[in-house]
């Protein structure tokens, strides 16, 4: 009754960041209701995926054998099933695109209240929970009046769990309904630009309006080879469609936590910075030193792009 269940996500065959995330929050949440941490597994190759996710502070790891993707249906059936045999205090579940779809769904089935989008979580015999509104402008604080809730976690706002756990491995065996199956996902289609999925990248070089002019992009370019980079934007260079939708960092676009952050002609507007503030060191290339980049950058180097990018080319041995 002071668990916290949280759910897993996967896709392809690959663990997302989210589910290392989400058992850091659970267990913070859990040190504070003095529960265990449970996390739930559900679809695909769930031993791989448990043994994944199988790290420090994880207390029980329960998986489900159903289907081989996500599933709408099977999600809810299974969720709403496991809370129900494990009785946890809350559950948490990723707010992602999967989260999004089924959390509703299962938090109906189980008459309980959700907080959507969560970016902190504190429980003192009642959980408050932490939104943020207006692309990071404004913090809601939602106090939850009943004992037991679901709550969905924004990715990228906790630290992901680190160090192999001990946690009990259990199948547990979902009495899914297949009439109940409404929705199947028959293939997946890749976007134009392939399969760059820049939230998962380690090294960002991210462009903005300070590039001018599409052919610029040719500079930009050579310094993502040079250097090995994933090459991403702020929401303008897109909006021009100079680049793919899928390279958009930001409120409306990706959520990313590279290690490293390499802001070009960005000047760091607030629905940018919600999408590239987890990153691990930022840095800057900009002309006004007063941009608002600059109060979240770790380096930067106040000139002129078309000044400095070639040398850096240079430097790392590119054309
Ligand atoms: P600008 O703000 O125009 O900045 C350009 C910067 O380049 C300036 O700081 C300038 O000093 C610098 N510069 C110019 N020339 C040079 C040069 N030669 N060398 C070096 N520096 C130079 N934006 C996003 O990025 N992602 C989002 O997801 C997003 N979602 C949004 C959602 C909503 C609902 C709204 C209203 C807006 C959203 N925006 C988003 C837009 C956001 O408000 C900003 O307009 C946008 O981020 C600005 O992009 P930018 O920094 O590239 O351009």
């Amino acid at each position: 009754m002071t668990d916290v269940l949280a759910v897993t996500e996967h896709r392809r065959g690959d663990v997302r960041d989210v589910s290392y995330e989400i058992a850091t929050a659970a267990r913070q949440l859990a040190d504070e209701t003095g529960g265990d941490v449970h996390l739930a597994v559900i679809g695909g190759d769930v031993d791989t995926v448990a043994d994944q996710v199988n790290r420090e502070g994880v207390d029980a790891i329960h998986t489900v054998d159903e289907g081989e993707e996500f599933n709408h249906d099977i999600y809810t059936q299974a969720v709403e099933q496991l809370y129900a045999e494990l009785d946890p205090q809350f559950l948490l579940a990723p707010n992602s695109v999967n989260g999004m779809d089924y959390v509703p769904a299962s938090a109906e089935g189980l008459d309980l209240p959700l907080v959507t989008d969560a970016v902190d979580l504190e429980y003192n015999g009642n959980l408050t929970v932490t939104r943020e509104q207006y692309g990071g402008k404004v913090e809601t604080t939602i106090d939850v009046a009943e004992d037991n809730a679901v709550v969905t976690i924004r990715p990228a706002e906790w630290a992901q769990a680190e160090g192999a756990g001990d946690a009990d491995v259990q199948a547990f065996d979902a009495d899914i309904d297949e009439s109940q199956i409404k929705t199947a996902i028959t293939g997946y289609e890749e976007v134009a630009s392939g399969d760059v999925d820049i939230s998962e990248a380690e090294f960002l070089v991210s462009i903005g309006r300070g590039i001018e002019e599409e052919e610029n992009l040719q500079l930009i370019e050579a310094l993502v080879e040079a250097t090995d980079a994933t090459l991403s934007s702020s929401r303008p260079i897109v909006d021009s469609g100079w680049l793919p939708k899928n390279r958009q960092v930001g409120q409306s676009g990706k959520v990313v936590t590279p290690d490293v952050y390499i802001a070009i002609g960005i000047s760091g507007a607030v629905q940018h910075v919600a999408g590239m503030k987890g990153a691990e060191t930022i840095i800057a290339i900009n002309t006004d030193p007063n941009a608002p980049i600059m109060d979240i950058a770790d380096y930067a180097i106040v000139d002129d792009l078309f000044d400095v990018v070639p040398p850096l080319i240079e430097e790392f041995g590119g054309t």
